[in-house]
């Protein structure tokens, strides 16, 4: 599955609704697509501000008093790797006060990826075209 944003290879991520057969996420803008939750359509992100992506990680390993974005592949966004590490139903804020600074710069490395013309609601942008023999969707 190639990223119709930015055109790396996407990687399948487990998926805790059991609607969703499969879920996509690109390691570099993060992009997710999801299969399966409704037939026949293809499931996108649409292009949203740092302060309004990211959901906080949860883990019981993690220490208190530092709330980080959670990154997908079962890892916080500056990269702890932990058993158990999985996204909350809380949003994360950059800005706050116990924001990790490295969760931040990522999430500022990964907004600067987003191309400025897919960032509107409906994306003006062709998708790129998938390398030979990639593995898309039938649509
Ligand atoms: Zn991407
Ligand atoms: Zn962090």
């Amino acid at each position: 599955m190639t990223c119709d944003v930015c055109g790396h290879e996407m990687r399948r991520v487990p998926t805790a609704d059991s609607r969703v057969k499969e879920a996509w996420v690109c390691p570099w803008c993060y992009a997710w697509t999801e299969l399966g939750a409704h037939p026949g359509l293809v499931g996108r992100s649409w292009y949203e501000p740092v302060h309004m992506r990211w959901e906080r990680a949860d883990a019981a390993e993690l220490p208190t008093g530092v709330s980080h974005a959670y990154g997908y592949f079962g890892a916080t966004l500056c990269g702890i790797q932990q058993e158990g590490v999985v996204t909350s139903p809380y949003p994360w804020f950059p800005d706050s006060d116990d924001a990790c600074p490295g969760c931040r710069e990522a999430a500022i490395v990964i907004d600067g990826r987003w191309p400025v013309d897919v960032r509107g609601e409906k994306r003006e942008r062709l998708r790129p075209t998938p390398p030979a023999g990639a593995d898309w969707p039938p649509f």
